[in-house]
């Protein structure tokens, strides 16, 4: 063989290599990957058969549940937390499987430093201030100090499997008071009602990894605001008999928006 023969062989593998390198990052940046759809989990399907091995390959940061409902997903960082409802916060194995996640690879696309104390509704304000359009989605991270969080988890079910509107009045609600810690989370479009939890929704851990939960209330002291455009959606329905059976259409909006909002009101 010529050297310059052996040259363009090198360059091509080089290339081929190089290209293949940009599609498997392009594949993973600013998609979206969840599992079965808001829905079917209103409806009682709280056993999925996705584990967290297969869901870390989708995403190193976003929020969900647990089979059985037990307790609140947070992950960031490729480190997925479950904050259960008497408040213990375990790191996810990768043997746990969930019935509904929302996952994304999270790069971010806008970065602002916030030093007011914003109310979780001032904030969210401000957020949609920010955001180039209403019409895609966002993964959205908060990190810093916050003066006030109002978070909640809920508690393992047992079968026959009530709907999660019955559920969340035995939810369980723990207060913070001058806390560090993570919110991951999404604002998603009203288009995705039934398949998601649309406008915000977010979940929180502690810096000390010692308490979490789904945000109710907030306010901000100091933190840093990530926010990842994104523009393309893998919904992956369980291949489960209780996926299939699901009453899917019971659900109503009205029901997601009471039990799901980031900042609902007041607790029933
Ligand atoms: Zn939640």
């Amino acid at each position: 063989m010529s050297k310059s023969n052996l040259y363009k062989i090198l360059l091509t593998v080089a290339i081929s290599l190089l290209s293949s390198i940009y599609s498997y990052a392009q594949e993973n940046e600013d998609t979206i990957f969840q599992t079965s759809i808001v829905d079917a989990l209103f409806q009682g399907d709280y056993d999925g058969n996705i584990t967290f091995g297969e869901l870390k390959k989708k995403g190193d940061f976003g929020l969900g549940t647990f089979n059985h409902l037990d307790g609140e997903l947070v992950g960031f960082d490729g480190v997925y937390y479950q904050v259960k409802s008497d408040g213990s916060v375990h790191i996810v194995t990768d043997s746990m499987k969930t019935p509904f996640a929302v996952v994304a690879f999270f790069e971010p696309d806008e970065v602002e430093t916030i030093d007011k104390p914003l109310t979780c509704d001032q904030f969210k304000e401000y957020i949609l201030s920010l955001l180039p359009t209403q019409n895609i989605f966002y993964g959205i991270k908060v990190k810093g100090a916050f003066s006030y969080i109002k978070a909640r988890s809920v508690p393992e079910q047992k079968k026959p499997y009530p709907p999660l509107t019955e559920v969340a009045k035995e939810e369980v609600i723990f207060e913070f008071n001058n806390i560090n810690g993570t919110f991951a989370g999404f604002w998603l479009p009203g288009y995705l009602d039934d398949i998601n939890v649309t406008g915000f929704h977010f979940h929180f851990i502690s810096d000390d990894e010692k308490s979490g939960g789904h945000v109710l209330e907030c306010t901000l002291k100091n933190v840093q605001l990530e926010i990842d455009y994104i523009r393309n959606i893998n919904i992956s329905l369980p291949d489960t008999e209780s996926f299939n059976s699901a009453n899917i259409n019971k659900t109503t909006t009205g029901d997601v928006k009471k039990v799901e909002d980031t900042n609902k009101p007041t607790k029933e």
